[in-house]
């Protein structure tokens, strides 16, 4: 019987404790309540996993499915969408992150070439794309254009990158049904738009 009140009843601490002995939650399956109780007095089950591991999950994180694994389901989950990302995008959010900081190119500043005629050239590449942001006749003018860009482009992506996987790590669920999404589109004259979706809710706010 998976009704709850059906269960066999122990008393704990002034609270009615199910008995789960033998109950399949996700990956686990309790085995034998231990004498731990978290802060709410929630008893910790031993919990053998289909991996072979072992845990010991709250009586709460199990019915309520917060514990669905010894950890082994998570680990997959968050391997799987950073897989996905790959492949979505083939642009990887840790060499965005980090080439920020790299130099290499004639004016000193990534994305901002100096031309034979002294003007400053300014593009910005996104999955394999690079988009023309114009000519300018001062490195500062070139060099604020490339950073806004920078900011509309390679950080709004990191950004929407970390929150849509915080919350498909939480909800793979809802990460399939919402594959990240961010793409920039050549407009006239060279001008980009940015495409993107989700907008993922704040994650505490979306488990409610
Ligand atoms: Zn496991």
């Amino acid at each position: 019987m998976r009704d709850e009140g059906s269960g066999k009843k122990r008393k704990t601490g002034g609270r009615a404790a199910a008995d789960l002995t033998g109950r399949r939650f996700g990956r686990l399956v309790a085995e034998y309540p231990t004498e731990r109780r978290d802060r709410k007095g929630s008893v910790y089950w031993h919990c053998r996993c289909d991996c072979g591991g072992e845990t010991e999950a709250t009586e709460d994180g199990l019915v309520f499915g917060n514990n669905l694994s010894c950890g082994c389901l998570k680990r997959e989950n968050q391997k799987k969408v950073s897989e996905q990302l790959h492949r979505i995008d083939g642009t990887c959010v840790e060499w965005l992150e980090k080439r920020k900081s790299r130099k290499d190119n004639t004016s000193g500043f990534r994305g901002v070439y100096r031309m034979k005629n002294g003007r400053y050239r300014v593009t910005i590449g996104f999955k394999g794309d690079r988009f023309y942001l114009g000519t300018y006749s001062t490195m500062e003018e070139a060099v604020q254009v490339r950073k806004e860009a920078e900011s509309e482009i390679h950080d709004a992506f990191v950004e929407l990158y970390h929150s849509w996987r915080k919350r498909a790590a939480q909800d793979p669920e809802w990460g399939k049904e919402n594959p990240l999404i961010f793409r920039v589109v050549k407009e006239q004259g060279g001008a980009y738009r940015v495409i993107s979706s989700p907008v993922p809710a704040d994650p505490a706010q979306s488990l409610r």
